[in-house]
């Protein structure tokens, strides 16, 4: 079949189709997406080797099991289920964990896949295939709300929207709070305020504008203090971004204003399809490029343009 690989360098290779091993199925790839975070793997971030890309959407091809013929997402975490972490709950963090595209495992830029069928979530009718690509990002939106649990009442600067900075600032919206969405590029506030986004440009945000909570999602190792700066005393600076290039963070800011620091990467998929399912979160328009999977080294190239969003490929069928 064939695959994205990525060895230093892009590029397309014929690969054998995975052999699903105990408890796992094989998946055929329908639609995959272009994250950041492929983007950061190719300027080193995790020193991944292999097949790239996590987010996607497949029909599962399992004679006689149940979820055979299915449209399915996939938790991209692959968890051992024996460990200490496991054992307590805490499965993306298994100490033996493969992550899709990302960690010790093939990823979905490739015509199949194989999969733990417990990582599989069965997308329901009413969700497009190619908007179910987006169960990931949203997932790991919605993954802020489900460790901080922040009154209604607060102020929260979400700052960058791109991709992700959009995805959380539709949950904080659906939310009821005081929100704002901040970049530095023109083109993207425009676009997020298109999206019925409260969005303003970085310069015009005030020495003096605070928020009670700090989310970076800008995907660049300056955004931490750039947010940390707009934080209250007390107030809780969210991190979303990882970046191949690490930050230099001062810490003494954190100790004298007392703020807490909480990292957060990937969320549950449920809330994310219950929320697609509702359609009370349209991602559509943040569709910037559709590529067929022969092309997908221009939908990389695509996908490198900042003023793009999420770039989707088809694969055939
Ligand atoms: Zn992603
Ligand atoms: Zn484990």
């Amino acid at each position: 079949m064939q695959a994205l690989f990525f060895d230093n360098e892009l590029l397309t290779r014929e690969i054998p189709v995975p052999e699903p091993a105990e408890g796992e199925v094989l998946i055929k790839i329908l639609y995959s997406a272009i994250c950041s975070t492929d983007l950061e793997i190719i300027k080193g971030y995790m020193g991944f080797r292999g097949v790239l890309g996590h987010e996607f959407t497949g029909k599962v091809l399992a004679p006689g099991q149940a979820l055979d013929q299915k449209t399915v997402v996939g938790e991209i975490n692959c968890s051992c289920g024996h460990c200490y972490l496991c054992l307590s709950g805490r499965q993306s963090h298994c100490t033996n964990r493969t992550v899709i595209g990302i960690a010790g495992r093939q990823g979905v830029f490739a015509d199949f896949i194989s999969l733990p069928a417990g990582n599989l979530h069965i997308v329901p009718d009413s969700v497009a295939a190619d908007i179910a690509v987006f169960t990931e990002p949203l997932a790991a939106a919605i993954e802020i709300f489900e460790q901080l649990h922040m009154k209604p009442s607060k102020t929260v600067f979400i700052f960058g929207a791109g991709k992700l900075g959009l995805l959380v600032s539709m949950v904080a919206r659906l939310q009821g709070f005081d929100y704002t969405t901040i970049d530095t590029v023109k083109e993207k506030t425009d676009f997020a305020l298109g999206l019925g986004i409260n969005s303003k440009s970085l310069k015009d945000v005030q020495p003096e504008d605070k928020a009670e909570v700090c989310i970076d999602c800008t995907g660049s190792a300056d955004g931490i203090a750039v947010a940390l700066a707009h934080l209250w005393p007390k107030g809780t600076l969210v991190l979303k971004t990882t970046v191949a290039d690490t930050a230099k963070q001062d810490l003494n800011n954190i100790v004298i204003n007392e703020f807490t620091v909480l990292g957060s990467r990937c969320g549950l998929f449920q809330p994310a399809l219950n929320l697609l399912e509702r359609k009370l979160i349209d991602p559509s328009p943040m569709i910037s490029g559709r590529y067929e999977f022969k092309d997908i080294l221009k939908a990389f190239e695509s996908a490198k343009n900042p003023k793009n969003h999420k770039i989707i490929i088809r694969h055939s069928n």
